[in-house]
């Protein structure tokens, strides 16, 4: 062998050598900088287990759709959401899980009839929902010429106006967030300019004549949801110098909070028993909607995703609980009550989830946290979720119930949903494994807006659901929950 071989010979070993160093330490890098953190050896062989279980029922849909149909609304207060956590309780001891019952107190918010007719310039009588929390009308009829106004702003500049007038909030719908505080607020401030009752714009993009309620700051005057195709209607009246005349009548009342429960469901850790990795959804509904997408599909995707790792025969190294709270529509009493007696396990909980933005087609999670424990999650979802495309982590939207948990530092998430609605594609979830082909969202973008087309309606109902977005759902969060229990440490605050 001549020595010019032997050269080349030595050189080529010697860049192969140098090859495989620089892929090594790069790897040993990128997970350094990606994920900062090892995941188990048989991670993504436990996650592929959970996700094939989740794909292999469809028990989810019809645990909900059962439970929608047979116990109807579950409003606050009422025996209807009794017997339903009666009946999960149940439920969810046969699938061999711990169930707590955690008491709280629930306001009692009593609708009772009403109605509101349009009596000038013409009589039609009005699709309308009393909002909640409202006063009635004292088992009088209230009549009287309206106001119809776009904003706040516009309510300011026409405030010597108001006196003795019904206000009529016309805000067109841009994304939940910014619109509600209508419905919150805009009776309250009628009221300081001497209004007599507010009726607001149903806050949804879209109507078919269906008022929306939800949640009222109190005040002393009625509140009551109106469509949005009236809401138009009279600011097309007022502009063109018309009358608007209407009547109504509410007897709404408020009575004695009573007390109700959270379910706790609960898988112990084998490791670390006194250290949490939490999910849930809320059990309430608003008393004219089944709640099937608000929140019951949440509620159940929840306790689905415990039931999935119990079922699969896997055992987490931290305690996972599906916390499905109570009263989240007209109080958030149960959130509050589990952030306060479980304060003392708070520092110690990974992760609060929540799922209460809808159950279609999963896309990730939103987070609340540190830069750290993101780029930890970010690294997970790309290795164990990023086949079924519902690994992503963005947008900081955080649910009401787990929101007094996040105020004291747990590292917070929802679960973010695409609507089929609203033109995103059919998945075919277990093979082959695809990368999403839609852009990330925004937080304003999430939920698309079909969630809103139903939302507080007596339209939330089961069929707008698909067996196949809950399975994908609960899959979802199986994984998130069973591998974030099995991370070395707690997620980094
Ligand atoms: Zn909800």
């Amino acid at each position: 062998m001549g020595t010019t071989r032997m050269m080349v010979l030595l050189n080529i070993l010697l860049l192969l050598w140098f090859q495989q160093w620089v892929q090594a330490s790069t790897s040993v890098i990128q997970m350094a900088t990606e994920g900062e953190i090892q995941l188990k050896i048989n991670a993504k062989g436990d996650a592929d287990t959970v996700i094939h279980a989740a794909f292999n029922t469809t028990i989810v849909y019809e645990r909900l759709a059962y439970m929608t149909d047979t116990f109807g609304p579950r409003f606050s207060g009422t025996p209807a959401l009794e017997s339903a956590l009666d009946w999960i309780k149940v439920q969810a001891q046969t699938d061999g899980l711990s169930v707590k019952e955690q008491p709280v107190m629930i306001p009692v918010w009593v609708r009772g009839r009403e109605y509101a007719n349009l009596i000038s310039p013409r009589r039609k009588s009005m699709h309308v929902l009393g909002l909640g929390g409202s006063v009635g009308t004292n088992g009088q009829i209230v009549q009287a010429k309206v106001l119809v106004v776009s904003s706040f702003d516009d309510l300011e500049r026409q405030k010597d106006n108001v006196k003795g007038k019904i206000v009529v909030y016309n805000v067109e719908f841009v994304s939940y967030s910014k619109t509600v505080v209508y419905r919150v607020n805009g009776a309250s401030k009628a009221q300081q300019y001497g209004a007599v009752a507010a009726l607001v714009r149903s806050i949804s993009p879209f109507g078919l004549q269906t008022p929306h309620t939800g949640s009222s700051e109190p005040t002393t005057i009625p509140a009551m949801a109106i469509t949005l195709e009236d809401a138009q209607m009279f600011a097309r009246m007022q502009a063109r110098g018309q009358e608007v005349e209407i009547e109504l009548y509410m007897e709404a009342h408020t009575l004695p909070d009573a007390q109700s429960r959270n379910l706790i469901l609960e898988i112990e850790g084998t490791h670390f028993p006194s250290e949490y990795v939490i999910v849930g959804g809320h059990t309430d509904s608003w008393d004219i909607a089944d709640g099937a997408m608000d929140d019951g599909g949440g509620a159940f995707v929840a306790w689905e995703a415990l039931r999935l790792i119990k079922s699969s025969g896997l055992h987490p190294d931290r305690t996972v609980r599906a916390i499905l709270y109570v009263n989240e529509e007209n109080g958030a009493r149960g959130g509050q009550q589990y952030a306060h007696d479980y304060s003392d396990t708070l520092s110690k909980t990974s992760i609060a989830l929540e799922s209460d933005v809808g159950t279609f087609t999963p896309d990730g999670i939103s987070f609340l946290g540190s830069t750290k424990a993101q780029s930890i999650l970010e690294y997970m979802g790309h290795q164990l979720l990023g086949g079924i495309g519902s690994g992503n982590v963005s947008g900081e939207g955080i649910g009401e119930d787990i929101s007094y948990m996040c105020v004291t530092g747990v590292p917070c998430g929802n679960l973010n949903v695409l609507d089929p609605r609203v033109g995103t594609e059919s998945n075919n979830p277990c093979a082959p494994y695809s990368q999403p082909p839609y852009p990330l969202l925004t937080e304003d973008e999430f939920p698309r807006d079909g969630y809103f087309w139903y939302h507080h309606t007596e339209a939330d109902t089961i069929d707008k659901l698909s067996p196949e977005q809950l399975q994908h759902a609960a899959a979802t969060l199986g994984v998130w929950i069973y591998s974030i229990a099995n991370l070395p440490t707690l997620l980094p605050r």
